[in-house]
């Protein structure tokens, strides 16, 4: 019985096929007639003739590697699928290899997608991208906007570093003589390129034979070589940039990579991968293993690691409206802007005050009443007349590491003078911030936290 070896004796342990994946039917590529090459597999298994494997542990995750042979296969299979079967999206037919579009622009339209896929679906980006797109059509527009205008046209993307990246990046190349960088290596010298962006790039739009790596080729190589590694471990990382190098097509890697990259995005999904209909399931050594050995299954691969635990913090948060005497129609609201470094860096949010731990009603008051009293000078019943206050829901924002409980009250003032008076008694002098109407809000890079509490408490009040 063979099942895929994880950790042994702290060293990376997985089942190397050493033999012998010889060719299967034909059929099982992606005839017609019958494409369903699992029945097929298991066929040949029950009549023990042509596909038989063996297994070994190997204790080196860099003796791996794809033959001439598997290369040129994978290749061709991959590719004519690729060809048949990519998704048309917008950023494709600016980058498109027949596209005559300039290389920096294809540079430009990946970039912007790229980064834009790393943080949510492929229909959620199509509409981002083509905003974008539209508002800032080359990289010399982007580098004269404002950070404010990014974040907002940004907002609901989270992560909004990545944002700040890309205008931080525009500015340089710009600032640099205006010409993308058009190689993989002298991409990344640009802020917040990695090594998988700059990947991407350089294949697609100045078709350099470089490798990328994501989660989709991730899963796709360690299945095609039933790698059972920790997919975080840098060795392990490593080992796949290398298999992946040795896979891409040097005539067409843009095409070659995207490729891989859709299959793992469609076929070769995390949990029920279409293997019956996949155009490289005859080189696949995940799908070769489980179909001989019961106990084991592609989705094995990659393997699965615990994930880390999330840090809990709470936080108090008033949604503090404020209400001018003279005119009490015109309510508007209070944002503070988030520090510059950090968490959510530069973004707008409600006032809020992290607490110790899980605090009762009146502790958080307390945090909050002192929070407005040493930053503005306000103190509630006092300089301003309390409308109403009352505590409106809990919500729970998470982030990659952190799971946010914000307990999140409503407090209306009436202010003589309103946002001149705060002005005057502002005490801090690193505190920025500023009163929106609700108009406003919605149009703001506000985190994504404050989002949902001003879709639910002030558009609802
Ligand atoms: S697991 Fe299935 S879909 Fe993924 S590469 Fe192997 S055969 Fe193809």
């Amino acid at each position: 019985m063979i099942t895929p070896s994880h950790s042994l004796a702290g060293k990376l342990q997985f089942p190397l096929i050493i033999s012998h994946l010889s060719p299967l039917p034909s059929a099982i590529h992606i005839s017609k007639h019958d494409n369903d090459a699992v029945s097929k597999m298991k066929r040949c298994k029950q009549t023990e003739s042509r596909n038989k494997v063996t297994t070994a542990l190997v204790d080196d995750i860099e003796d791996i590697n794809f033959s001439k042979k598997e290369i040129s296969k994978i290749r061709a299979f991959l590719l004519k699928w690729y060809d048949i079967n990519r998704r048309d999206l917008p950023w494709r037919r600016i980058s498109d290899e027949k596209s005559d579009v300039d290389e920096g622009r294809k540079a430009y339209a990946v970039w912007v997608s790229e980064v834009m896929l790393q943080q949510t679906r492929v229909q959620t980006v199509i509409d981002y991208f083509n905003r974008w797109m539209e508002k800032w059509p080359t990289i010399h527009h982007l580098a004269q906007a404002s950070l404010e205008e990014v974040n907002d046209t940004w907002a609901g993307l989270g992560y909004y570093r990545r944002a700040r990246y890309l205008l931080e990046g525009a500015k340089m190349i710009v600032d640099g003589g205006g010409e993308f960088p058009k190689t993989a290596s002298s991409i990344q010298t640009v802020n917040g390129i990695g090594n998988y962006t700059a990947g991407a790039i350089a294949s697609i739009a100045f078709k350099e034979a470089v490798p990328v790596v994501d989660g989709n080729v991730i899963r796709v190589i360690t299945r095609l070589k039933a790698i059972s590694a920790n997919p975080k471990d840098s060795k392990t990382v490593k080992s796949i940039w290398k298999l992946a190098g040795q896979l891409v097509d040097p005539s067409r890697p843009g095409a070659f990579n995207q490729a891989v990259m859709e299959l793992g995005a469609t076929l070769c999904s995390v949990t029920s991968p279409s293997c019956s209909t996949c155009p490289i399931s005859f080189q696949c050594q995940a799908l070769s293993l489980s179909t001989n050995h019961e106990s084991v299954q592609v989705t094995d691969y990659p393997m699965k690691v615990a994930k880390a635990k999330q840090r809990r913090d709470f936080s108090a948060v008033s949604v503090v409206e404020i209400v001018e005497e003279e005119s009490l129609s015109d309510a508007r609201y209070l944002l503070v802007k988030r520090p510059d470094e950090g968490l959510l860096a530069g973004l707008w949010e409600f006032p809020s005050v992290l607490l110790e731990g899980e605090a009762d009603l009146a502790s958080r008051r307390k945090a909050i009443d002192s929070f407005l009293e040493e930053s503005f000078g306000l103190e509630l019943n006092n300089s301003c007349k309390v409308i109403l206050r009352e505590e409106v829901g809990v919500y729970v924002h998470v982030f990659s590491h952190i799971r946010l409980k914000m307990h999140v009250e409503l407090l209306s003032l009436h202010l003589k003078g309103g946002a001149n008076f705060l002005q005057r008694k502002q005490q801090s002098t690193t505190l920025t911030w500023k009163c929106v109407d609700n108009k406003a809000l919605s149009t703001l890079g506000l985190t994504s936290g404050v989002r949902k509490v001003m879709l639910s408490v002030v558009l609802k009040f």
